[in-house]
């Protein structure tokens, strides 16, 4: 389980998180929700340590993770997918996928990657091509199959919608839905999609200039109207 326990971070006079806490239990999907400037990055980066917290803490199954350099964490079970779907394009999809288990120390088996084809078949075909040549949906599911890699306990993902045709969209949520039943995966999801998000959700929390409005199982945010249309734009 993820625990983070009244995290605050800015960016120079800025704050952006505001005594943020929030759990992301074993096995499920929590959608950090939010307009444009609520913090939900912030949340994220913070929590993996690219910006470093004012205050708080944040711990994975108990051991904390505040101080630990961010290369150091995949190696304690925690993945970032942040927004923009980095990859290197001259590099082959392969070659992409074997470097996401270099920040976890673990050697990629053939094992690994057939795991990671299996879920991902269109990655499979193109394999030996070049990363750039992928659509924007083949490129999420790369980055999300390269975070996967490192066999995280937990996989913080940053918008992987944006952009993407909405078909595309749900084939990969679907897909992120199976990881969590499956393999116990624990996610935590950020979102300006909020009605996609909320529909493969567990739990959701909806930040608002950097504080937590509200938090809620998925089903009672997304039934609730003054706060959809206040906050989720849906
Ligand atoms: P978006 O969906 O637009 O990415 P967000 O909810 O993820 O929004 P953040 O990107 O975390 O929000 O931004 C939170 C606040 O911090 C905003 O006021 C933003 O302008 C500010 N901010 C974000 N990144 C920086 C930065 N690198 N330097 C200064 N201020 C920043």
């Amino acid at each position: 389980m993820l625990t983070v326990d009244n995290l605050s971070a800015g960016y120079g006079p800025v704050p952006a998180l505001d005594d943020v806490s929030l759990t992301a239990g074993h096995g499920e999907i929590t959608a950090v929700l939010g307009a444009n400037g609520a913090g939900k990055t912030t949340l994220l980066r913070t929590i993996s340590g690219l910006v470093r917290a004012r205050s708080g803490t944040v711990s994975l199954d108990g051991r904390p993770l505040t101080g630990v350099s961010t290369e150091d964490l995949p190696a304690l079970g925690l993945a970032h997918v942040p927004e923009g779907r980095g990859v290197l394009a001259e590099l082959t999809v392969e070659e992409n996928l074997r470097l996401g288990a270099l920040g976890s120390r673990r050697k990629t088996t053939a094992a690994d990657l057939r795991r990671i084809y299996d879920l991902f078949p269109v990655l499979a075909e193109r394999g030996t091509g070049l990363a750039h040549v992928l659509s924007g949906g083949e490129r999420q599911m790369l980055v999300i199959g390269r975070a996967l890699l490192s066999r995280p306990k937990v996989l913080l993902l940053d918008e992987p919608s944006l952009g993407l045709a909405p078909k595309v969209v749900v084939q990969i949520f679907e897909l992120l839905r199976g990881l969590v039943r499956d393999d116990g995966l624990t996610v935590v999801l950020v979102e300006q999609n909020a009605r996609s998000a909320l529909s493969i959700a567990d739990h959701g929390v909806v930040l608002n200039l950097g504080k937590v409005v509200v938090r809620d199982d998925a089903a009672t945010l997304a039934a609730d109207d003054g706060l959809r249309h206040a906050y989720l734009g849906f």
